[in-house]
């Protein structure tokens, strides 16, 4: 399977922060060959650990991608079979009326719908220009009165998201939801695939956690359990090459490799740790990108706080669009991700300890 093909089915699943056993299952059936250990924690982290078999007292490298996406949860049900819903993490509400969603009942039931919107012919002209506040969007799923919903299964607190299925545009771009972060989760199961053969010299988790758009919450309690020596994100992060932004005001642009992040709003990265990044990089001629500070927060800020303090810092693969109904991403950025994920790995414990 290549990564584009891990990336499609990755994206395509369910996956709403809280509501994660869909995307977990597809990910334990792709890594397990390639591990010596898979264990799914109470909270639901799913932990792949790879041993150093033949180094004596081995470190702990700790690669962290989150399989959560952002998504919304039914808070009430009206009298009509119209459903009202709140975020589950951080949404432009300007830009969710309008789109398909995919709603996951108790049941384990799908239900499509569409977040509705009024008819501009019925708004007055200053309707028309304010943006919608999300307590007065809809999700109409074709059910005519409360029983009908009941009927189908659904109730409060079931979630959904906005859903469109992966495709290949031109060149090299691919599109599809949750890149963030099911491209690092990709970059997670390749590396553990590619590294499957190799003798490592460092045990390594491949750490792939719930909830990190709700506040960086599984990478919390993985890196307690783990106590890693060093630890690295594996994002989709902030792609803002694009008309009307300034160079000085895009984190990343797509097509530059890899973006090694120095500071965000929740870490500041080590240099020591950049510099074994950068000579790594530079030793297989890979590409890279810094992320420009301070843009954004990722789980590395939750694990470097972890115990006594973790060494982490965090790589990207850059996707225009996150946090929107659908993203984009360049597949060499993502070839090129994983190729250095790979390097590193190989080039431990020596690169950094
Ligand atoms: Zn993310």
């Amino acid at each position: 399977m290549q990564p584009v093909d891990v990336l499609r089915q990755l994206s395509d699943g369910f996956g709403v922060a809280g509501f994660e056993d869909e995307v977990r299952e597809v990910i334990v059936g792709l890594v397990t060959p390639f591990v010596d250990e898979v264990r799914t924690d109470a909270l639901g982290n799913l932990l792949a650990i790879r041993r150093a078999s033949t180094v004596a007292n081995p470190r702990l490298l700790m690669l962290d991608a989150h399989m959560d996406e952002v998504g919304f949860i039914v808070k009430w049900i009206d009298s009509n079979g119209y459903l009202r819903f709140a975020p589950i993490g951080g949404w432009d509400e300007r830009i969710v009326p309008g789109h398909r969603i995919v709603l996951l009942a108790r049941d384990g039931t799908k239900h499509d719908g569409v977040i509705g919107t009024a008819p501009p012919h019925i708004l007055s002209p200053e309707e028309r220009k304010v943006p919608i506040a999300m307590e007065r969007m809809f999700v109409d799923i074709g059910a005519t009165s409360k029983d009908e919903v009941a009927a189908m299964g659904i109730r409060i607190g079931d979630p959904l998201t906005i859903h469109y299925p992966f495709s290949e545009l031109h060149g090299n771009t691919v599109t599809g939801k949750a890149f963030d972060d099911r491209a690092g989760c990709t970059v997670l199961i390749e590396a553990a695939r590619r590294l499957a053969e190799h003798e490592l010299g460092m045990d390594v988790a491949f750490s792939f956690v719930f909830g990190e758009e709700v506040g960086l919450r599984g990478a919390r309690t993985a890196a307690y359990q783990l106590e890693p020596d060093l630890a690295i994100a594996i994002e989709g992060t902030i792609g803002a090459d694009m008309p009307g932004v300034p160079p000085e005001s895009q984190p990343v642009r797509l097509g530059e490799g890899p973006a090694l992040s120095v500071a965000d709003r929740s870490i500041v990265v080590s240099r020591k740790l950049i510099a074994a990044l950068e000579a790594v990089a530079e030793s297989h001629s890979i590409p890279y990108q810094y992320k420009l500070p301070t843009y954004g927060g990722t789980d590395a800020g939750a694990i470097h706080l972890t115990r006594g303090g973790v060494l982490a810092g965090v790589i990207s693969v850059p996707c225009r669009y996150i946090h929107s109904p659908i993203s984009t991403l360049r597949l060499d950025d993502l070839e090129r991700t994983i190729g250095l994920t790979t390097a590193f790995v190989d080039a431990l414990p020596d690169a950094i300890f």
